[in-house]
């Protein structure tokens, strides 16, 4: 509401994850109920009196404004745990996603205020009756819950295309990295480039905020399953058919052709692909591989491969040059992801790591969160439950054999939706048949050989082209892939009338 509120001291310590010391206290709530309508009744109209192109504009102007700042950005970052090559993938990505944004919206949107969506509809013999769909903003607002892992992408991926159709937004970000969000709303505040009410932020608890949205909302939820359970089945949010997508934890898989060799290039660039999803932001990514299938008669070769990359990754203070990989978020994250590995224990072993052990350059192994990679392999994939149901969230993930591509397709579907499957083959037909046996239980499929590997982006990268999101245990929703992004926060309405009524 145009001002900063300072946080009742005596909430919860917020900590460094590289060295354990407080950085803050979070507590208190604010007036979340005066906090949507002053988001409604100032950052709406503001915004909706912005045609696409200004909207567009404006997003490119914030972009540059925070690419400029940068630094001060990956300085916070690490006390998150993460390197800086960590930190580029959270915070420039996010600066990248408004700039696709802003780039679409100038060259895929009209210079207008409606966006006409498909063709004219011929209704009448004579013509004199059409029907057209546009799309227009919500009147409402955005409300953004976000996860810890990515502070700053996290936020810019919602917020671009929210603001691109129209709409103010309310910021939520996870409380352990909430600060990196907040030095970023308040770089925005200070550049005065949004409209007033277009963005605020709510660390901490959210009060009764959820009860008090009605259908004109939207809230967008990323984070872990259990509480998208807990906050998609609200009664109040149901009873109001608030729009709710969720984009949440996921068994996301890669498959090593059952054409590859080891020794050649697509070998070496499956344990890159693997090897770098296990071990980038301390493998807290929601897309990163934690279930690895390859064929029977690699399973040694791959084991050893990856394993001798894994004894070779540094591990230490996230500012040091050399790190390659830093800390999880919290000693609390790390237990949990200790937690996750004995339940997964019972139907797999460990081939590489011990999570109760690493050798740290720079920092305390106890006091900062950090934790060696562990690679499991699990004997019995089809018998076995938990490697396709529980998600480790840290540097954790599974090597599992497959007789043939209809058993690695079945493998990758026993994940119940993911967001992304990868394969590494260098044969059009396995693509084939993975897209027709594999495409509706995933939200990308991803594949890569020699050709595409100098310029492709990685198994683990969403693109705001594309779709970022997966069925089912994904979450059941899709965020970004283009403008699709933008018209989730938009009314898709059916207009009928005559010629002049349309063109209107
Ligand atoms: P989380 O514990 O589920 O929390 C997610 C967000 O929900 C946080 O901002 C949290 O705030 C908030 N929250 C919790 N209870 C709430 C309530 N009653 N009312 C309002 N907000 C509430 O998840 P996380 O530990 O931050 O993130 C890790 C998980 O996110 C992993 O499972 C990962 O797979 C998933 N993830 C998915 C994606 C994706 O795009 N699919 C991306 C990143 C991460 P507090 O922090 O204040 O509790």
């Amino acid at each position: 509401m145009g001002h900063w509120l300072r946080s009742d001291s005596s909430g919860r310590q917020i900590r460094s994850a590289v060295t354990g010391e407080t950085l803050g206290v979070l507590g208190g709530v604010p007036d979340v109920a005066a906090m949507r309508d002053y988001a409604k009744s100032h950052g709406g109209p503001a915004l909706r009196a912005l045609n696409f192109h200004d909207r567009a504009r404006m997003l490119k102007a914030l972009a540059l404004h925070l690419k400029a700042h940068r630094k001060a950005l990956y300085d916070l970052s690490f006390l998150t745990g993460a390197t800086l090559a960590d930190s580029q993938i959270d915070i420039d990505g996010g600066i990248g996603t408004l700039l696709v944004y802003a780039s679409k919206g100038r060259r895929e949107m009209p210079e207008g205020f409606v966006l006409p969506d498909g063709e004219l509809e011929v209704l009448s013999r004579d013509g004199s009756f059409l029907g057209q769909h546009v799309l227009t903003p919500r009147q409402g607002i955005s409300l953004q819950i976000n996860a810890f892992n990515f502070p700053v992408w996290g936020m810019l991926e919602k917020l671009a295309p929210s603001l691109l159709a129209g709409v103010p937004s309310l910021v939520k970000p996870a409380s352990d990295t909430g600060y990196l969000t907040q030095a970023v709303v308040r770089l925005i505040a200070d550049s005065g480039i949004l409209p007033d009410g277009a963005l605020q932020l709510i660390m901490g608890a959210t009060g009764d905020l959820l009860d008090c949205l009605d259908a004109q909302d939207t809230v967008g939820f990323t984070g872990s399953a259990a509480t998208a359970m807990a906050l998609r089945s609200r009664p109040s949010l149901l009873q109001n058919a608030v729009r709710f997508t969720s984009e949440q934890d996921s068994l996301n898989g890669s498959v090593l052709g059952p054409d590859i060799e080891p020794g050649s290039a697509e070998f070496d660039l499956f344990i890159t692909e693997v090897h770098r999803e296990m071990t980038t932001k301390a493998g807290q990514k929601c897309t990163a591989i934690r279930r690895i299938m390859v064929p029977e008669a690699h399973l040694q070769a791959v084991t050893a491969a990856l394993s001798e990359r894994l004894a070779a990754t540094k591990i230490g203070h996230p500012a040091q040059k050399e790190t390659q990989m830093g800390a999880l978020v919290s000693q609390a994250q790390r237990e949990d992801v200790r937690g996750k590995l004995q339940l997964l224990a019972g139907e797999c072993d460990v081939v590489f790591g011990d999570a109760q052990h690493c050798v740290v350059s720079g920092a305390d192994a106890k006091e900062g969160a950090f934790m060696s990679p562990v690679l499991l392999n699990c004997p019995d994939p089809d018998a076995a439950k938990t490697v396709h149901e529980i998600e480790a969230f840290g540097p954790v993930s599974t090597v599992m054999a497959y007789r043939d591509v209809p058993h690695a397709i079945s493998l990758l579907n026993k994940g119940g939706g993911s967001l992304v499957a990868s394969v590494i083959t260098h044969d059009p037909q396995v693509a084939r048949q993975v897209v027709l046996g594999a495409g509706a239980f995933h939200g990308r499929l991803y594949f890569n050989d020699r050709v595409s590997q100098a310029e492709s982006t990685g198994h683990g990268a969403p693109l705001p082209h594309m779709v970022h999101g997966g069925p089912g245990r994904a979450g059941g929703s899709e965020e970004l892939g283009g403008l699709r992004g933008v018209k989730h926060f938009m009314q898709r309405s059916a207009i009928q009338g005559s010629p002049d009524m349309l063109s209107a």
